[in-house]
């Protein structure tokens, strides 16, 4: 009887992987097939030990970081998946097409990062990066934020939302050179509530980190207010 109500179920609301379009099962929790989550390319092997990014040669630093002790003024960045092929297809679903539903089955892979690096156990609190007033505004919500408490959610670590805010507008950063991104967003956040930063360790939340740089200043911000670490973790970078 539970077996004929569920093909009927499905038949009416039939739930397909939002990557391959595959049916999944009826009343199936999650969004993206198993096959489809195996598939996106997952940040595995050597890494830089500050920022994250591969280092198939192996090391310790990167060359941005080896140059550059202060280059990043966050202590340590990690990411999911590499933004490439289907992973790429998602997020840009997950961040324009309202597929807010993809926040837990896409959180699941940094909940394995974060497990996996014992630093991030230091953490005290997660914030996320806020997203620009008015793109946020059209866009309706703020998909780091979703990010953010699905994080919060399944690692335990509170997820404050009156931290860290936008101060002005600032240009979208693709349009921008690498040097006018750095000016451009230099001094566009500010911390809300101080005496809440004080001498914590802060986990930051963003979807895409392109160049760290955003990631970065939200951690220079974060430490100016008293912030003793600020982690960032995110869902994909470049
Ligand atoms: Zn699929
Ligand atoms: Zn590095």
């Amino acid at each position: 009887m539970k077996n004929f109500f569920l093909k009927i179920l499905s038949l009416v609301f039939p739930i397909t992987c939002s990557s391959c379009g595959k049916d999944l099962p009826p009343l199936s929790k999650e969004r993206i097939c198993s096959g489809c989550r195996e598939n996106f390319p997952k940040i595995e092997g050597l890494i830089c030990s500050k920022c994250g990014c591969p280092l198939p040669e192996g090391g310790q630093f990167c060359i941005v970081c080896r140059k550059n002790k202060k280059e990043f003024a966050f202590d340590k960045m990690r990411s999911a998946f590499l933004y490439e092929d289907k992973i790429r297809e998602m997020i840009l679903k997950f961040k324009y097409y309202n597929r807010t539903f993809l926040s837990a089955d896409l959180s699941e892979e940094m909940i394995k990062v974060y497990e996996k690096h014992p630093f991030f156990q230091q953490t005290d609190f997660i914030i996320a990066v806020p997203s620009n007033f008015f793109r946020r505004f059209k866009r309706g919500y703020n998909q780091a934020l979703l990010l953010a408490r699905a994080v919060s959610l399944k690692t335990g670590k509170p997820s404050l939302e009156n931290i860290l805010f936008r101060k002005k507008l600032t240009k979208a950063q693709f349009k921008l050179s690498k040097k006018q991104r750095a000016k451009n967003i230099d001094g566009s956040f500010y911390v809300k509530n101080k005496k809440a930063v004080e001498k914590k360790n802060i986990l930051l939340i963003d979807d895409i980190a392109t160049t760290a740089i955003t990631a970065s200043t939200c951690a220079k911000t974060l430490k100016k207010a008293g912030a003793k670490k600020v982690f960032v973790l995110t869902l994909a970078r470049d």
